[in-house]
């Protein structure tokens, strides 16, 4: 019978989902638990009524590291929390490029600001 086996991987999918989701949610509440309820950026103040816009945001942007005391966690509102990413983002894509050797080429943009230019019509 194919019925055991499938129910059977249904119910490893299930289990994963839910330690994802245990594992998630135990940080949140132990940060929310430990922390003001303020935006660590904009010091915006949460109530229970808005906290789900309240987010947890890992220092060391690892999701894994959660020290029980909390000093990996920093509350953040949505917009400060994407904020923060956004400068990670740029800071990793445009900065110090580590390990992987060669620096990224800063020519492209210049060169397609060029063509730009170029098929502009000039001015009167
Ligand atoms: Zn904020
Ligand atoms: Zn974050």
């Amino acid at each position: 019978m194919k019925k055991g086996d499938s129910g059977r991987l249904d119910r490893i999918v299930a289990q994963a989902r839910r330690d994802a989701d245990a594992r998630g949610q135990g940080y949140r509440e132990k940060a929310l638990k430990i922390y003001p309820w303020i935006c660590g950026r904009c010091a915006r103040e949460f109530t229970r009524s808005n906290v789900r816009e309240l987010t947890v945001h890992h220092k060391d942007h690892n999701h894994d590291n959660n020290p029980p005391d909390g000093s990996n966690w920093e509350l953040l509102c949505l917009y400060c929390h994407d904020n923060e990413h956004q400068r990670q983002v740029e800071a990793t894509s445009g900065g110090s490029s580590g390990s992987v050797g060669g620096p990224v080429s800063t020519h492209t943009p210049f060169a397609g600001l060029q063509d730009l230019l170029r098929k502009k019509p000039p001015a009167k």
